[in-house]
Order: structure tokens, then sequence, then C-alpha cells
């Protein structure tokens, strides 16, 4: 395909700068789609214009002044006789400040905002217009691209649209004629020309939402493409040879008897599953789902001590510190017994103490490696790595799992993998998203958890939630007060963790009241955390640390402060520290009001249902998958056109789709992936 420098007005500058969005060729910038649609296409009356939406209205300028407050402003008055609007510019010439005089007729479009003194727009896009003229709305949608620096939303529009005049002909239809039959939905020329370019009287409303069948037929394709591209990276691992790891299982045999419970049937059906894939000299890329507490951490021991009983090592990453710290002290508890010595790698430890954990490593004297992404920088070496295995992988994007298979092992032979997740997501998403990962599911809890009562309270009733604390703490129970970040601060954490705790110790002089954070020495935090475990302390103040690992069965009350600030997975987190127990718990969400409509679904959501799965779905309903699955955070693009939540329905057609074409046209499947993923997806070209 021709590169995007055989557009009229395309230099060097302009070709760098396209390049920054991963548009190469003039088939990229065809497969540029719009990330939405502004409506110009109605006049909305003044009056009615709405703070956080956009609007295109139309008016006569009333008033027009440049004033002082810190900084120079251009402030304009405009009114059509339902009401008016204030635009403010801070940057603007001379000559734009002549022009905008009294009197004056415009047609201006922006986002509109709630000012001091109503509504108003900052730099809107305005038109001035002859005295005497009608104005007039647009008669087609406008797209809206995703762009970079420098590059401005017109020169781009415009560049698109030569790229369609020009070349759109050319563009090649790569799905064969009886997956087209299947899927009822318009050619690829024609969904490219309607999308970009939606013709007058296309339904507005249809578009927007990104229902319209030429949206339609693009998402199919592109979740295919997504689809083939995951399903060709397993095939590219597949090829490789991973060590066939043999073991009898005598060594977790051992840890089993140590534990004061039985395996659930689920944990056992899911360490079979990867023990089998161990044995094998393909590499295993496994997932496993589970809720939290389902018991993940003792699916991953075992799945390590069978790699250490055979001779190989495990590397063991968690995305954060605490979580690593946490699987460390876990594991080292759990082997120590066997002598297996459990290497610590975390990205804080000085440059020294790293040094020797990676001569442990390098020299297989430590089987066992826990660590953050620290553990894959490039100056940790393992003697005989065989195994790795990934907590939590929802902050993990494609990338990052491509990266960890690359981290060859010994003698060319690269890791088995094992990736944990608590986002446990629909089976068919999960299909889609994990094409390349084959997926256990540890459905089912330890047996005697009991539904956590959750209770939604706004905090002007604290009173009552404090004399709750009370009883529960009188009754020999014990409870968790958590105070989640209030500002985007670990300090202000810590200040509202603290003044919450000696309130509680005045309203509750009668409890043993302790104080946990972040920012506490280990030693102490483990003090703390001891003494909670041992039932000296009654009610443990916390911030947000005690999200993940803690483990108190006793504990069967928790209070969780500005629960409307928290998001689903990370209340479903704290909630799972309570409810451990044989004793029926509760978790009260506490709220400062008012409640924002998105804040209100979560908490109902919360309320309403404890399964994990549950949760998951309804986050990703409201949130979408890329905040999710973390791919986001992960700085991995979005999809350009599809929405896996809206488009889940379509999803096992795609999978069948993606088998006919591995099938039977394997050389449509190189095209269709490089022309959705481009080289920004680094597995498309694989
Ligand atoms: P998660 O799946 O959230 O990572 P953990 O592995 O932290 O869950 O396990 C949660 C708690 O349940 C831990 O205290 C663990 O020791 C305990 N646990 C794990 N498996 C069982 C089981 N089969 N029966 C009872 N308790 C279990
Ligand atoms: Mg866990």
């Amino acid at each position: 395909m021709q590169p995007v420098s055989a557009l009229k007005g395309v230099g060097p500058r302009v070709a760098e700068k396209l390049g920054r969005l991963g548009l190469h060729t003039i088939q990229d910038m065809l497969f540029h789609l719009p990330l939405r649609y502004q409506d110009r296409t109605r006049i909305t009356p003044v009056g009615s214009l709405m703070p956080g939406r956009e609007a295109m209205f139309c008016g006569r300028i009333e008033l027009a002044d440049v004033v002082y407050r810190g900084r120079r402003n251009l402030l304009c008055r405009v009114a059509d006789g339902t009401g008016s609007v204030l635009l403010r510019f801070f940057h603007f010439s001379g000559a734009q400040r002549d022009s905008l005089q009294r009197g004056v007729l415009m047609r201006c479009f922006g986002e509109v905002r709630s000012g001091q003194t109503g509504p108003e727009l900052i730099h809107p896009e305005y038109e001035l217009l002859p005295a005497g003229s009608e104005p007039q709305p647009e008669n087609r949608l406008t797209p809206v691209y995703p762009t970079t620096d420098g590059m401005h939303q017109l020169s781009l529009r415009r560049l698109i649209g030569e790229a369609l005049d020009t070349r759109l002909q050319g563009i090649r239809e790569w799905l064969p004629d009886e997956v087209l039959d299947l899927l009822r939905l318009p050619t690829l020329r024609e969904a490219l020309d309607f999308v970009h370019r939606p013709p007058p009287g296309a339904p507005v409303g249809v578009l927007m939402q990104g229902r319209h069948p030429a949206q339609q037929r693009l998402a199919y394709e592109e979740l295919l493409a997504h689809c083939l591209g995951l399903r060709r990276l397993r095939e590219r691992i597949r090829q490789h040879d991973a060590p066939g790891i043999d073991a009898d299982g005598a060594l977790f045999r051992r840890l089993v008897l140590q534990l004061p419970f039985a395996l659930t049937a689920a944990q056992q059906r899911v360490i079979g599953e990867i023990v089998e894939d161990l044995r094998q000299r393909q590499p295993m890329q496994r997932l496993v789902q589970g809720d939290v507490g389902s018991g993940k951490t003792l699916v991953a021991a075992a799945a390590a001590l069978h790699a250490v009983e055979g001779g190989w090592q495990v590397a063991i990453m968690a995305p954060t510190e605490l979580l690593a710290e946490q699987h460390w002290r876990n594991l080292r508890e759990w082997f120590a017994p066997m002598d297996i010595e459990v290497a610590w790698l975390a990205g804080r430890h000085s440059v020294r103490a790293r040094r020797s954990m990676s001569q442990l490593l390098a020299s297989g004297r430590a089987p066992v490696a826990v660590g953050t992404h620290a553990l894959f920088q490039r100056e940790v070496g393992f003697h005989r790595l065989g195994l790795v295995i990934v907590d939590e992988q929802h902050r993990f994007g494609v990338h990052q799992r491509l990266m960890l298979r690359e981290k060859g092992a010994a003698d060319g032979r690269i890791p088995h993998q094992l990736i944990m997740t608590a986002t446990p997501i629909p089976r068919t998403l999960a299909q889609s998203v994990y094409a390349d990962l084959d997926v256990s599911v540890i459905d089912e809890l330890p047996a005697g958890r009991q539904p956590v009562e959750t209770a939604v309270v706004p905090d002007s009733r604290r009173d009552t939630v404090v004399q709750r604390v009370r009883r529960a703490c009188l009754e020999k129970r014990q409870a968790y007060w958590v105070c989640p970040l209030i500002e985007e601060s670990d300090a202000l954490e810590l200040q509202t963790a603290t003044a919450t705790e000696v309130a509680l110790r005045q309203a509750l002089p009668e409890l043993q009241i302790r104080l946990v954070h972040g920012r506490m020495k280990p030693a102490e935090k483990e003090q703390v955390m001891a003494a909670f475990k041992g039932g000296e302390v009654d009610l443990l103040v916390a911030t947000t640390v005690i999200e993940v690992g803690v483990d108190v069965p006793n504990a069967s009350l928790m209070i969780i402060e500005n629960a409307e600030r928290l998001g689903l997975a990370q209340l479903h987190q704290l909630r799972g520290r309570v409810g451990r127990g044989a004793a029926a718990s509760s978790c009260v969400l506490m709220y400062r009001a008012p409640l924002s409509a998105a804040a209100r679904e979560r908490l109902a959501t919360m309320r309403a249902t404890s399964d994990g799965f549950e949760i998951a779905r309804k986050d990703l309903e409201m949130r979408g998958p890329g905040e999710v699955l973390g791919t986001r955070q992960a700085g991995e693009q979005q999809f350009h056109i599809a929405d896996l939540v809206r488009d889940q329905s379509a999803l096992p057609q795609i999978e069948k789709v993606a088998t006919i074409l591995l099938d039977r046209y394997p050389q449509h499947v190189a095209p269709i992936v490089r022309r959705w993923l481009g080289i920004r997806g680094s597995y498309a070209d694989v």
C-alpha cells in the first residue's frame, strides 16, 4: 500500500505527525475511524444549553470586553432571545477582538460548561455570519478523529477525505463470500465511506451509539482482526519448545498436609489442568479466573511446587509491591519446611540487595522468585526458568503478556506461563480478549463462606454506624474501618485515616483501636496486623493498604468511608476481607451525598450481589473493557470502532469466522490483521 506521503499536502513533517498516530500508509488513513461525531445538524436555543454537552447555537453579540483576571480574557456575551451565554478566550489576536463587535451575528460550536454567571464556553469554534443571513445547521454529522499534538482535526479530516476520494476504490475485501453472506452487512467500501462521511439524513442517534450497520460491519472486522492476531500469537508461542516438567506432586502433597483446610473441588480441578499443561513440551498459556477469596494463591503454589520438584525455577510476578510482598511472605512460610528458598525482588530494594538476589536466581540457588515487573528487567537472569506466574493479570495488557513470554529460558526453550486474575469476565468475552490463552475457572469458594450483608448509608448517619461497630466488638467480633483515598495523595489519605482513628478512640473508649497504613515500616505494620489477627485489637482503622491479601477470619464487619469514590472492583476486593469465617459478616458502605448517577449504581450493585462475575459484568457495562481489563493503563490502543460490551453478542460468530479463515483462507489472515492492528499491535506482525 502506498505511503501517506502520496497524498497531496503530506510532506516529511506531516508524515512524521501522522506516523505518531500509527498512520503510515494510505490504507492506515482509511482505517483511522472517527472516535465519535459532533452533531451540528441542529441549532440549540441558547436558553436550553446544557453544561457538559456539546452544542451548536446562533446568536448576536450583546457585549464584548477584555478584562484582566490574573490574565487577559476576552469575554463575549451572546444571546438569541431565549437566553444568553458567555464565550471566553484566553488567547486572541487584535483582529479577532475587533471582529467580535456588539450586534454581530455568529454561529458557535463547543462544549458548554457552567460558569459563575451561567453557561459559558472556553475557546469555542465560531463563525461570523453576514447581517440578515439565516443561520443554517449542517446537513451531516461531523466526524471527530483521534489526533495528536500539532495535527489539527480539520487537517486530518481533509487528508482522510482525500484518501477516501482517491483510494477507497483500491481497498480490498478480505472476507470471503461465504462469510459476507453470513453477515448480511454492507460491503467494506460502503461501510468505510459511510462511517467517515455519514450522508445527509443518516440516522443521528443510531450513529452516535455506534449501532449503524456500517459501523457494525467494521466493528465486526476489527474484532475478527484481534481474534486472528491473538490466535496467531498463540500459534507462534506453540512453535517454541517448553520444558516438559515431570514430577509426581510429592512437594505439593506435603504442603497440603500442612494446611488447616482441604482443597475445594474447583482448586483441585484447576491444579490438575495446570499440571497436565506443565508436563507438555509446548508452553502452557493458561489464565486462571477466580473470584476474590477463591484461593488462587494456593493454586499458584501448587504450580510452583510442581516446577520446583521437576528441577525448574519459577518466577511469580504481582502488579504492586504490596501484593508481591504478601505472596513472598505466604510462600516463604509454606515452602520453608521443604527448604525451598524464595527470593524477593522489589524495585525499592537497594542495588546491593537486588544484586545478591539476582545471584541467587542466576546460580539457581533460589528456585522461586517473587517480585513486581522488576523481576523482568534485563539484568535479572535465571538459571533454569521453567514457569512464569503472573498474578492479577488484568493490570497487564497483551503487550506485557507478550514480553513475558518472550523472556527466554535455558537452552532455547521458553517457560510455561500461568496468569491469574480476580476480574472474572464472561466466557464469551474471555474467549475473545484472551483468545491466546486457555482459560480455567475456579468457580467455587471454600466451604463455609457466607455472603456479606451490605448496607449503603449516608455519612450523616455516622453515629449509628459507630454504635454498630461498638455492638459488634462487644460481641467479640472484630471490625475494619477503611478510609480510602480522598485526594490523589498518600499524605492526605494518611491524614484522614489518622483523624478518623482519633475520633473513633474518643467515641469508643472501651475498644482497642489501632491504625495501619502504607507508610508504616513493615515491622510496625506486621506488629499491628499480628495484634489484630490475634484478637487483641477490636477495630482496625486502615487505608486501602488492606485491599489485598489481608486475611483475618474473625473480622466480620467492615465499614468503608467515601465508598462512592471507589470503583466496583476495588469495593469488591475490600469487601472480600470479611465473610471469611464462620460468623455472618456485614459491610457498611458510607457515602457523602450527593451521589452521582454512576456512584449510585455502583453502590446499588454492591448491595445487590456479592458474585464477582456479576460485579465484573456490571463494571464492564459501566466503564468499558479498556478500563476494567487495564489495557488503557497499560497504554494499549483501544479498539477503533468495536466495543466489546456493545458487540458482545457477535463474539461467538466471530470466533467461528476466525476458524474458517485460519483453516481455509490462511492467506487472508495477515492482511486483515495488519489493516486493523497496523504496526501498533506488535502482535500483528507475529
Ligand atoms: P484469592 O483467590 O483472592 O487470591 P487467596 O489465595 O488469598 O484468594 O485465599 C483466600 C483465603 O482463603 C486465604 O486465607 C487462603 O488461605 C484461604 N483458602 C484457600 N483455599 C482454601 C480452601 N480450600 N479452604 C479454606 N480456605 C482456603
Ligand atoms: Mg490473590
